[in-house]
């Protein structure tokens, strides 16, 4: 599978060679291994030294955040969303492409995913991003609240793993 490996960029677990799911105690190991083999004081001076000392360095900061809980689970959380960003994501939608529903309270967004099911956001879950759901007869606009800054929304399908992307562009606000 040389492809999918070359389009994935190298993750900290890569550099200390340790699987994703490994405990503190193992992430420890691999990197006092992995440091051993690297360190530039063992190495010879040779053309390869600028080499040893980048891998080293990429150990280091490797270490930095996988030998640390907190910031590992921090950088899994990173690393989950950059994949999701890549691989998860079918489509990208505007605002217009969404079939809307409106009930008492709460404004229904659908837009049909390619397995059957649909990908559907209310009115409640745009508020929390940040987003009001602005409705003008049967046509809707979203207006950004002070904080969000954040273009675009991720819409997870009701029963596969895909998600689309909706763009929302600011100068379609009310
Ligand atoms: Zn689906």
């Amino acid at each position: 599978m040389q492809l999918a490996c070359n389009s994935i960029r190298q993750t900290h677990y890569n550099v200390l060679n340790v699987k994703e799911d490994a405990t503190q105690e193992e992430i420890r190991a691999c990197y006092k291994s992995a440091l051993l083999i690297s360190h530039p004081d063992k190495q010879h001076k040779t053309s390869q030294t600028t080499n040893s000392e980048s891998r080293f360095l990429e150990i280091q900061s490797a270490w930095e955040i996988l030998g640390n809980v907190e910031s590992r689970a921090v950088y899994d959380m990173e690393l989950r969303v950059s994949r999701q960003d890549e691989s998860v994501v079918a489509d990208e939608i505007e605002l217009e492409d969404l079939m809307v529903e409106t009930g008492d309270d709460v404004v229904e967004l659908f837009y049909q995913c390619r397995c059957g099911d649909y990908f559907s956001l209310d009115s409640f879950e745009l508020e929390e991003m940040g987003f009001e759901l602005l409705m003008e007869g049967d046509k809707v606009s979203l207006q950004a609240n002070g904080a969000a800054d954040m273009a675009s929304v991720v819409l997870p399908c009701g029963s596969c793993s895909l998600k689309i992307r909706l763009r929302i562009s600011k100068d379609k606000g009310v």
